[in-house]
């Protein structure tokens, strides 16, 4: 199963075409992307017994899928790859956890404003939860999962860093620092949810390419670590940890300009495209 936000309305995706939940339900659910997590399990359930109807959709009015989650929690350096990339060493702890205050959340084809300063990409996978998760075995991990998407940790870099006093929740958290999209897919639509092949490109060039295999802590593992301090709830999400390819860490170092567009892939969960823009005033 695949659920959007398409001008703020939950549907249901049926290859090109797209089901508007609360009328299809007959009010039964809410027209809210966010408000279904709290009904997971009555909603898939429902969901299975729909057939593929719904109309062609334009995928540019599509929001984020998780448009307003109560908790972000993201993780740092969960690639041994981008570990070594920026010479950071774990001596057997695990990846540091942050959080991207929930208002930097956007839609996949949003533009972001650049802020000014080191603006980075960073794709992740992000898991979404569905069932409410407190002490949560990694062997049952999955279990607690809506579903995942696509997500790109934007990141201003000076900020982040600023000098020895790291501000990585600020440096990270913008305005529209945290597209994610296009949709939601159920574990089920995946061959092996462990080993999802992600990849980010700017303006057209390639930066980063990995797959999900080479997570630290995978999505179970994260639930684990995760709940066994704070409860997860529904609606909450993970961004997973990026792999290496950041702009930080190349020779020179590359960031983002206004004009410049990342575009974010995951095998089997689509793509998003998000342009750098001009900022504007405070509005
Ligand atoms: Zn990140």
């Amino acid at each position: 199963m695949r659920i959007a936000n398409l001008d703020g309305r939950l549907v249901l995706l049926s290859g090109e075409r797209a089901l508007d939940v609360e009328r299809a339900s007959t009010g039964r659910f809410a027209p809210d992307a966010q408000a279904v997590y709290e009904r997971w399990d009555e909603f898939t359930e429902w969901a299975a017994g729909q057939a593929g109807d719904g109309d062609p959709f334009d995928p540019a009015r599509l929001g984020a899928p998780v448009p307003r989650p109560g908790q972000v929690f993201a993780i740092g350096m969960n690639y041994r790859s981008h570990a070594d990339e920026v010479s950071y060493e774990h001596d057997g702890f695990a990846p540091p956890v942050f959080t991207k205050f929930p208002s930097c959340i956007t839609g996949p084809y949003a533009d972001v404003e650049h802020p000014g300063g080191s603006v980075d990409w960073e794709v992740e996978l992000v898991a979404v939860i569905g069932r409410p998760a407190y002490r949560v075995a990694a062997a049952n991990g999955w279990a607690h999962v809506a579903g995942v998407t696509i997500g790109q940790d934007i990141s201003e870099r000076d900020l982040q860093h600023e000098g020895d006093r790291p501000q990585f929740s600020l440096g990270k958290s913008y305005r529209g620092f945290g597209p994610m999209g296009p949709w939601l897919t159920t574990i089920d639509e995946l061959d092996n949810p462990d080993d999802l092949e992600l990849a980010c490109a700017v303006n057209g060039e390639e930066v980063q390419h990995s797959t999900t295999a080479n997570l630290i802590l995978d999505v179970p593992g994260l639930i684990a670590r995760l709940s066994a301090v704070t409860p997860l709830l529904a609606g909450d999400v993970i961004f997973t940890g990026t792999p290496a390819g950041v702009g930080l860490a190349r020779t020179p170092p590359r960031f983002l300009s206004p004009g410049d567009e990342v575009v974010s892939t995951i095998a089997g969960l689509g793509e998003m495209r998000n342009r750098l823009v001009n900022g504007t005033s405070d509005s």
